[in-house]
């Protein structure tokens, strides 16, 4: 009787080790493939045909997706029916539906840095992955994700989405982006951090002596100039239009101040002025508003007035707008 268990143990240790030593040459074989080919159409579907083996999953798909853009990077499908390959993670669930005659559902294998990856099979299938199951295909998406990062046209997608087309600057949605992330650095070190606020001088005035097209050669220059002149760690960004941002980690208001340029600069500073994005942002607009009241070509910290001066040049608009009015009557 003993003798026997100790037989079924020693079968089912056995079978065990068989299992693991299949997981793992799948595992190896994947990864091998993932980083041998340039082509990840044709590799998803491979991919997912071994693991479909390995873990006895009839049918799968599996996304990668870009967070930063809400954007599928990366789909493949086997043993599905065709068109459903194309949907996207959020159209099979979060909670399972109808796929044929069964239930499908999604599962998160990995959420790191940009990148979150989604694998969606028979629903009760899903519930009843072990936990080696679940060990191969998280190790497969991560082997997954990495290829992707990896990839030029990732990279490339990744940097477009983040340019400024006319002056290859980071644009408002990289500065938004990176003004959390700072913060947050700032906040766990007991770091400064400040932001710049610059808009050109009378460019409407430069504009219509010029013509648009020298406005934007002047655009791109000045934003060649600002790159040159500050350090690697900075991020220019351009705002929008004739405006700039720069994003100063580890500065505090005492920085150095540049005054060549015919420009106006606002500045705000974490933790002195402002305790978090949105107040960085505001407070380097309210005094960058301040300097063009009070005469241009200048950089302040201040924002003392704005109000003020925001509503009273509030009122000078809507008075211009009911003089017309007024003509029209007399
Ligand atoms: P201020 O000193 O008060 O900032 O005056 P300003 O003329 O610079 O400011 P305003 O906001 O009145 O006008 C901004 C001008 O910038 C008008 C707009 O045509 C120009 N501009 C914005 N984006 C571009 C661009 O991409 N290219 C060119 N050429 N001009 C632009
Ligand atoms: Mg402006
Ligand atoms: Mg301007």
């Amino acid at each position: 009787m003993h003798l026997r268990r100790s037989q079924r143990e020693y079968h089912d240790l056995n079978e065990n080790l068989r299992r693991r030593l299949t997981e793992l040459r799948a595992i190896s074989e994947i990864t091998e493939l993932i980083h041998s080919t340039l082509d990840f159409e044709q590799v998803g579907q491979l991919v997912l045909e071994i693991l479909s083996k390995v873990i006895d999953l009839p049918g799968s798909a599996l996304f990668i997706i870009d967070k930063g853009r809400d954007e599928t990077v990366f789909s493949a499908s086997f043993g599905l029916a065709p068109g459903l390959t194309k949907r996207t993670p959020y159209a099979y669930g979060p909670d399972a539906q109808i796929h044929g005659e069964e239930m499908f559902a999604c599962t998160t294998l990995m959420d790191r840095g940009g990148l979150m990856v989604m694998f969606c099979a028979s629903g009760e299938r899903l519930e009843r992955l072990g936990s080696e199951d679940r060990l191969v295909l998280t190790s497969v998406a991560n082997e997954l994700a990495v290829a992707v990062e990896n990839s030029e046209l990732y990279k490339l997608t990744r940097r477009l989405a983040v340019t400024d087309e006319l002056t290859g600057l980071y644009n408002y949605r990289y500065l938004l982006e990176r003004a959390e992330e700072e913060i947050g650095r700032a906040k766990r070190f007991g770091r400064s951090l400040s932001l710049l606020m610059i808009d050109a001088d009378e460019f409407k005035v430069y504009n219509d002596t010029n013509g648009h097209v020298a406005g934007d050669v002047a655009l791109a220059e000045f934003a060649t100039a600002m790159r040159g002149a500050v350090r690697d760690i900075d991020i220019v960004c351009r705002y929008g239009g004739e405006e700039f941002a720069i994003l100063l980690p580890e500065t505090d208001g005492e920085g150095e101040r540049t005054e060549q340029l015919t420009v106006s600069i606002g500045l705000s500073t974490y933790p002195g002025t402002a305790q978090d994005r949105e107040a960085l942002l505001r407070r380097a607009d309210d005094a960058l508003y301040v300097v063009k009241r009070s005469g241009r070509n200048r950089v302040s910290a201040s924002p003392l007035g704005v109000d003020a001066l925001r509503a009273r040049d509030l009122e000078i608009e809507r008075e211009a707008q009911r003089e017309p009015l007024a003509e029209g009557v007399l």
